[in-house]
């Protein structure tokens, strides 16, 4: 079964269409990774999965159950977005248990998730700190470890490293391609990257205008694109 199925969504701004009939099925474990030039709709695309956007016509399932119409605290999913607000006045440990919190989850069950997460993300040195206190990379992983603590069907990143310099991000792309193999878990993730598309991705979607282009492989859609525009986004060979 799909893990995350999504059937001709359609979102409207007043008059303008800004996503037009997307379909994607992604399987459970699969890593998607969601490429386009910015404006075509790739965040659209993530709120409407997310629940944070109602969508104009189409459906999303999770898991098979379609939770179109549920708000996004009940859907099976958390996300990683490129504003990775962090609650400044609590620490560490608080803002990655925080969310548990909210789920009413018990407090010995909170506790090993934080030091799971921390542990995964080598934060356990950081848990008794304010975000203040941290650097963007660090930042970046406490925001992570938030996402990570909860162990839902689906993870969505909105260019979750667009804000770390050069180093920091193949640092983390690393990270995540190891937590991925690691948790086996479904993730759909977006960036402008190619490099990281490559090689994070078991499927690449390439959206332009509110479209997919085409969705397949790495291999496929960087040595078969479908036409100039996927070939020269992808740095296609000619
Ligand atoms: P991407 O993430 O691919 O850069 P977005 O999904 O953010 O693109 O935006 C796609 C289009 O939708 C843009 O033209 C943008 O101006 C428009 N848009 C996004 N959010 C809103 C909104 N809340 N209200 C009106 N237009 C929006
Ligand atoms: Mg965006």
């Amino acid at each position: 079964m799909a893990a995350l199925e999504i059937h001709n969504v359609r979102k409207d701004f007043g008059s303008e269409r800004v996503l037009k009939d997307v379909s994607i099925s992604i399987d459970s474990g699969e890593f998607l990774i969601l490429v386009g030039p910015s404006g075509c709709g790739k965040s659209t695309l993530m709120n409407a999965i997310a629940g944070l956007e109602p969508v104009t016509s189409g459906s999303i399932c999770i898991d098979g159950e379609d939770v179109t119409w549920r708000t996004p605290a009940e859907r099976d999913i958390a996300m990683v977005f490129q504003s990775y607000a962090l609650y400044p006045s609590m620490t560490v440990r608080q803002n990655i248990s925080f969310g548990l919190e909210m789920r009413k989850v018990p407090k010995p069950e909170r506790q090993a998730a934080v030091e799971r997460v921390a542990d995964l993300l080598q934060i356990t040195h950081l848990l008794e700190r304010k975000p203040s206190q941290l650097s963007g990379g660090q930042r970046q992983r406490v925001a992570m470890g938030r996402a990570l603590a909860r162990e839902p069907k689906v993870y969505l990143f909105d260019e979750p490293l667009s804000n770390l310099d050069a180093k920091l991000r193949v640092d983390m792309r690393t990270e995540i391609k190891k937590l991925h193999q690691r948790l086996g878990t479904t993730i759909v993730y977006v960036t402008h990257d190619q490099v990281e598309a490559m090689t994070l991705a078991d499927c690449i979607a390439v959206m332009r205008d509110g479209h997919i282009l085409q969705l397949g492989s790495p291999d496929e859609v960087y040595n078969n694109p479908v036409d100039m525009f996927v070939a020269g986004f992808m740095g296609s060979p000619s």
